[in-house]
């Protein structure tokens, strides 16, 4: 099939390059002249396992080019998929929606017969039938179709060749069929394939984003409570995990979520519903967002009692900038902002990660960056662990003990083997795991 995939940013360039790897012919478009300029030249405008290779052979195949020309390109095919940025609006929780209105209005002119605009963007419910209107104005015989994407960073390639479910929202059998016929490969492989109706395919979303973030949370306040009590939060989720109905996946206590998606997701939830006049129905949402932020705080406040009081004037090495491992993608980073932080108050703050450094370095040039994980270490008063790629969990801690002038680390991802730390003399202390300080027992807020 010929396809257009609108917006080459994560979400856009990912699905460009696997719908041509598993063998239809796709334009990708992009406002952004730098991006397809680089794309054309091979250049990968950022990290994703895998990405490279899949970029470079489906160029090479001729089945991928890529283009600023969306009037170019919408006649070359009948499917388009709309992949760019629904961020948080500057002026409330809402979903800023120009760019996806922006697509339609400026897309629609260009269409000739039946075609389908199909949205892969999050959007609050009721965006699709918004656009459809908007577009059937202009372009009477085009439909649009809804098909959410549940891609991870880090994961996004794997994840969009062999998801764990498609859903297609759709207004007709033959939108049904065309989504069906782009995605045979994985419906040949038995991935479910579940068919319904607009509203309830934006639903799905931030219903699936809003899930995990609770999920989080919820775990995070159990931390708090074993701060106070002497509980220990880790051998907690192990046990509470291995209940089948509840699981061990997005059950990890720590620094919280962030990044481009469940911020500003759940967030567009609570907004969408208030519009609604539902506000209350997902109030909790108000609490799951409070907890994640308390948490970059409690980050803050943590480091302070392991440098025995102000930040001011010390060394903190952060370990992580990107806000999850896997990605160097830093948008609303816990790592980065509890970096900002410590900076604010007067550490020297010197930041190491294996891929986000560059974008890090974008967002916070008054920092200080390396890919050298001892020289992040180098003199420091305090080590942040904030980041859980899997690298830290094979540094040495007698090693870098060595390099620090206080050997005190803060596992704010709980990924770290503490015993393996605190038997090469360093203090080690983690939410939620108050025996590990070197005051057990003793609570923290
Ligand atoms: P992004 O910001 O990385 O990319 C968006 C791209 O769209 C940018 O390159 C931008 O230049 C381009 N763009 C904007 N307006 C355009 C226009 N009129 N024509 C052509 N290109 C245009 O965003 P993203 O992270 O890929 O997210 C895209 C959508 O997918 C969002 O709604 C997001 O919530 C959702 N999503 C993201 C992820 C993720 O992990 N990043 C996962 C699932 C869903």
């Amino acid at each position: 099939m010929r396809l257009t995939v609108i917006g080459t940013g994560y979400v856009g360039l990912v699905h460009a390059a696997c719908m041509a790897e598993i063998g239809h012919t796709v334009i990708g478009i992009d406002l952004d002249t730098d991006r397809i300029e680089g794309l054309t030249r091979g250049r990968v405008p950022f990290y994703e396992p895998g990405l490279r290779e899949l970029l470079h052979r489906g160029q090479e195949s001729g089945r991928l080019r890529f283009t600023t020309s969306l009037a170019a390109a919408a006649r070359s095919a009948q499917t388009h998929f709309v992949c760019v940025g629904t961020p948080q609006r500057l002026d409330s929780h809402a979903a800023d929606l120009r760019f996806v209105d922006a697509v339609v209005d400026d897309l629609a002119p260009h269409l000739r017969g039946w075609c389908l605009i199909v949205g892969k963007s999050t959007v609050p419910v009721g965006t699709a039938a918004r656009l459809g209107a908007r577009l059937t104005r202009i372009a009477p015989e085009a439909e649009i179709a809804w098909n959410p994407e549940f891609l991870r960073e880090g994961f996004a390639v794997q994840d969009t060749l062999r998801p764990e479910r498609l859903v297609a929202g759709v207004l007709s059998p033959r939108a049904d069929a065309v989504l069906r016929e782009v995605y045979a490969p994985m419906l040949r492989a038995h991935v479910p394939f579940v068919s319904t109706d607009l509203p309830t395919a934006e639903l799905v979303k931030l219903a699936a984003n809003s899930f995990l973030a609770t999920k989080i949370s919820f775990i995070n306040a159990m931390a708090e409570l074993c701060d106070a009590t002497g509980a220990d939060v880790v051998t907690l989720a192990d046990a509470i995990g291995r209940d089948a109905r509840i699981g061990h996946r997005y059950l990890q206590p720590g620094l919280g979520f962030g990044g481009s998606c469940l911020p500003k997701d759940i967030r567009a939830l609570m907004a969408r519903a208030e519009e609604l006049g539902l506000g209350e129905s997902v109030g909790f949402l108000r609490q799951v967002d409070e907890i994640n932020t308390r948490q970059r705080r409690r980050v803050v406040v943590l480091a302070e009692q392991l440098a025995g009081g102000s930040l001011s004037g010390l060394n903190v090495a952060v370990l992580g900038a990107a806000f999850k491992p896997g990605s160097d993608d830093v948008r609303d980073s816990p790592a980065l902002a509890v970096a900002e932080e410590i900076h604010r108050q007067g550490a020297r703050v010197r930041v190491h990660d294996p891929e986000a450094v560059d974008n890090a370095r974008a967002a916070l040039p008054w920092l200080q960056f390396t890919l050298d994980v001892p020289k992040s270490c180098e003199d420091a008063d305090v080590v942040l662990h904030l980041t859980a790629w899997p690298a830290y969990r094979e540094i040495d801690p007698a090693e870098l003990a060595s390099v620090v002038r206080r050997p005190a680390i803060l596992d704010a991802r709980h990924t770290l083997d503490a015993a393996r730390w605190r038997s090469a003399g360093w203090t080690v202390r983690a939410f939620g795991r108050p025996k590990l300080g070197r005051d057990p027992g003793e609570g923290f807020r």
